[in-house]
């Protein structure tokens, strides 16, 4: 006879992975159904913020994280190429943030979820999903699973969560990334956000691994790719061999595989993040930041609550959507506010003139530079950078 799991998630990045091994812990039978095999490159910037690790710390991974590159600065260049430095280093000596190469993490964590006993299977893609007031059942080419509950934390292409009909919006924002062998580049030095005119309303970043590989990457909004406006592939070459400071740093450098682009989330008011007997999870239901395109705490972090309101949720038997709203309740007060003031600020900061101004000010004052690399670091929220005493100070840079 075909198992029943307690829940079935689609999807073993950090979102789904995070919340197999918090639901495991509770005891519930789940299955982790992934289409790809680990350990697998993943398009990313690789950056895991404060509250990420302390994620990764609650599920046993504190010892792993701990050998990976720590994060003690961050440079900033404005579109007329004026620096800014602003250290990072938190006073409790713990590392603010840390570089995960995606491709270790994911699949560390995939094997953390398979350890709490998540019955892991990999190369499994999922075609379809049936939801009835019963039963969930998922397919694959070849297995079918059922399950009393399920989460769908198929990333931002989300190919099953669009085919329930839960997308409301196409993605907004669209990244690339790169790894180069750089032997000019200090291996430890300082996260590089560049705002250069090429890539605005957005950056590029230049990401040291702390092991003489650099994460080269850009992103920008969807729309101003779609109307050919922006090639992400154009702007990251010609920053590396063109500009003037990176064509010296980028010299020698040895491409590892290829550029890759991927498209991000960025609303969670615009996926349907519950239902009777399901969640949505992560960047399918529109977690990143549109600030700063960071998505990787968000995910495990919608693991996490799912799961604290699935334990509820089964020791009440009742799968129904009013069981499950409180679910979305709780992903629109911890992002809503923080995405719309990221949108703001990002409009605020669209032109090289205005972002010239605002770096001015954050050399004068290092209150405010502090708080805005604990912005792009996901700490606090835009909405602070916004409050008027802070536009006041813009105006007067
Ligand atoms: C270029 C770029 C740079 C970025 N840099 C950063 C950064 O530095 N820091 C940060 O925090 N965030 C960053 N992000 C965002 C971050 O990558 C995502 O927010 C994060 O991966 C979201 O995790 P997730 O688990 O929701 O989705 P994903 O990590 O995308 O995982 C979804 C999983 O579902 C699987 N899947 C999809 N369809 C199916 C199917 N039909 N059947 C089975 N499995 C399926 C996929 O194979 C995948 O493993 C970046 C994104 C991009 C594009």
């Amino acid at each position: 006879m075909q198992k029943t799991y307690d829940v079935i998630i689609i999807g073993a990045g950090p979102a789904g992975s995070m919340a197999a091994i918090r639901l495991a812990e509770l005891g519930l039978s789940v299955a982790l159904l992934e289409k790809d095999t680990f350990p697998r490159t993943k398009t990313c910037g690789d950056l895991v913020t404060r509250e990420g690790l302390g994620l990764l710390k609650s599920v046993g991974l504190g010892g792993w994280i701990a050998s990976y590159r720590r994060v003690d600065a961050l440079r900033f260049s404005a579109p007329n190429g004026s620096l800014l430095d602003v250290p990072v280093a938190s006073p409790e000596k713990e590392a603010r943030n840390r570089i995960l190469p995606r491709a270790v993490l994911d699949a560390t964590l995939a094997q953390v979820a398979a350890a709490q006993g998540a019955n892991l299977i990999e190369g499994c893609r999922v075609t379809s999903v049936e939801i009835t007031s019963e039963a969930v059942q998922v397919h694959s080419s070849q297995q079918s699973f059922k399950g009393h509950f399920l989460l769908l934390a198929d990333g931002s292409h989300a190919p099953i969560t669009r085919k329930l009909g839960l997308l409301r919006e196409q993605p907004d924002l669209m990244a690339a990334r790169q790894y180069f062998h750089c032997p000019h580049i200090e291996p430890h030095g300082p996260l590089e956000f560049h705002f250069q005119p090429a890539i605005l309303p957005g950056y590029t970043w230049v990401f040291p691994q702390g092991d003489g590989s650099v994460n080269l990457g850009a992103g920008t909004y969807t729309q101003r790719i779609n109307l050919k406006e922006i090639d992400l592939a154009v702007v990251l070459e010609e920053f590396r061999r063109n500009d003037p400071v990176m064509a010296g740093r980028f010299k020698d450098a040895e491409p590892i595989g290829q550029m890759r682009a991927h498209p991000l989330r960025t609303n969670v008011t615009s996926t349907k993040t519950h239902g009777e007997r399901f969640m949505v999870l992560g960047d399918a239901a529109g977690l990143v930041s549109p600030f700063t395109g960071e998505g990787i705490t968000s995910g495990m972090l919608s693991g996490a609550i799912a799961a604290h309101f699935l334990d509820d949720i089964f020791r009440a038997g009742k799968f129904t959507a009013e069981m499950t709203a409180p679910y979305t309740d709780a992903l629109r007060l911890r992002y809503q506010g923080d995405q719309q003031a990221g949108y703001r600020l990002r409009s605020a900061l669209r032109t090289p003139a205005l972002l010239n101004r605002f770096f001015r000010m954050l050399q004068r004052d290092s209150s405010m530079a502090d708080l805005f690399a604990a912005i792009m670091l996901d700490e606090k929220s835009p909405q602070l950078m916004l409050h008027v005493r802070n536009l006041l100070h813009l105006l007067r840079a």
